[in-house]
């Protein structure tokens, strides 16, 4: 073999190898990338999985509802790139939704409420999944930062096909969702909805066991919360306060001659005029059985004597169920004095025997600085005797 050949046949094995070298660096290089995307998509599930796991504990924990979407909200957030958020729940009934929390937004009331049937909400709410909307001047809230978003991701929050809120999150510009992104804030959204759902339980629980079932209004549970914070507003602000006790007189007679039913039925009217007598700072309570009470706020003794001998007369003058006329007698006590806050109750329960005693149908009131109930108003006088 002479030189030339030996040559070519090392050239042409060079060629090869280096095509050969070449073609296992690009499998490489090819590897490598898909490697990388691989590490990627894990990280990027790893960070969902991080997000779903930190609000669902926010949710399994003692924190408050508002806390809990915060942090639902931050957290998500955050992933998108948004630079502030907002979450928006329905209220009961009606068709439309109020801000409940937020971040890096002002506290203006702008935007803070959304009708549902109104654009661009209608739209996102009837598709029930994440999409990012135009923000209008109207509607798009105030930036902490200075100036409004333009666009919005709104993730309707929703239970069993029942619409519980909205979550919107403010982008500075308009943006296409990966479905990744979508399920991941549609895992989010269900996981706010949980939250609402127990708040909204625990809500319903606690008014239940503050409220009289029968007349509606807070029961002597609720007046006892209450009177505390009133003799702490009283003391704090030097006022008085007044307390008022009021019992429907020979009510048994009326469930014996009309039966129980008519007298739930007296009972629930009864409860109606008093409370229709009080001012909206007032608390009416149903004591127990045919016993009501009145915290009044901010209440001078004569303030009070006049409210209550009102009440009297407009309860002597209505006419109850099955036709009935019938009469209430009460017992007053007022004081500014705090160390005397304490027997309130206790005074104007012992107004109230006093008005029975003598005759019921009748205000008495409390002398606060002597032993008992020493003034009383007779029936249509309201002058202490
Ligand atoms: P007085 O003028 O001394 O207050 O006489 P009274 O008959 O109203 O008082 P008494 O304490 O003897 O009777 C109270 C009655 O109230 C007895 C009870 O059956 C009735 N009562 C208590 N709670 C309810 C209720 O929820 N519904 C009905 N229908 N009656 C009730
Ligand atoms: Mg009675
Ligand atoms: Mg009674």
């Amino acid at each position: 073999m002479d030189l030339a050949a030996v040559l070519l046949i090392v050239s042409v094995m060079l060629v090869v190898a280096f095509l050969l070298l070449t073609i296992s660096l690009m499998r490489l290089r090819g590897t490598t990338g898909e490697l990388q995307a691989a590490l990627e998509d894990e990280s990027g599930a790893r960070d969902r999985a991080a997000l779903l796991l930190t609000i669902a504990s926010a949710v399994n924990s003692s924190l408050g509802l508002e806390e809990v979407l915060n942090v639902a909200l931050t957290h998500a957030g955050r992933i998108m790139g948004a630079v502030a958020g907002s979450m928006y729940l329905v209220r009961q009934g009606k068709a439309e939704m109020h801000r409940e929390a937020s971040y890096n937004l002002t506290n203006r009331a702008r935007g803070s409420l959304r009708r549902i049937d109104e654009e661009p909400l209608h739209s996102v709410l009837t598709a029930m999944r994440p999409l990012v909307v135009k923000l209008d001047e109207r509607t798009a809230p105030g930036l902490e930062a200075g100036g409004h978003p333009q666009h919005a991701l709104v993730v309707p929050v929703q239970r069993s096909g029942q619409l519980m809120g909205a979550m919107e999150l403010y982008l500075t510009g308009w943006r296409e969702l990966t479905e990744d992104q979508a399920d991941l804030l549609n895992g989010v959204a269900s996981q706010a909805a949980i939250a609402i759902r127990h708040a909204q339980l625990y809500q319903a629980q606690e008014e239940n066991a503050l409220t009289d079932e029968l007349t509606k209004l807070p029961n002597r549970r609720a007046l006892a919360q209450r009177f505390l914070q009133e003799m702490q507003r009283a003391r704090r602000h030097r006022k008085a306060i007044a307390f008022m006790m009021i019992d429907l007189d020979h009510f048994k007679q009326v469930n014996d001659t009309y039966g129980h039913l008519n007298g739930d039925a007296v009972l629930a009217e009864l409860a109606q005029i008093i409370s229709t007598g009080a001012r909206e700072s007032d608390v009416c309570a149903r004591y127990g059985g045919e016993e009501f009470a009145m915290i009044l706020h901010e209440t001078t003794e004569a303030g009070a004597r006049t409210l209550a001998d009102r009440i009297r007369a407009k309860v002597a003058a209505a006419t109850f169920p099955g036709g009935l006329k019938l009469t209430i007698s009460i017992g007053v006590a007022a004081t500014d004095e705090p160390a005397l806050f304490t027997s309130l109750i206790d005074r104007a329960d012992q107004a109230l025997y006093a008005a029975k005693q003598g005759g019921r149908n009748q205000v008495r009131v409390s002398d606060m600085k002597g032993p008992g109930a020493r003034q009383h108003t007779k029936p249509g006088a309201p002058e202490p005797v």
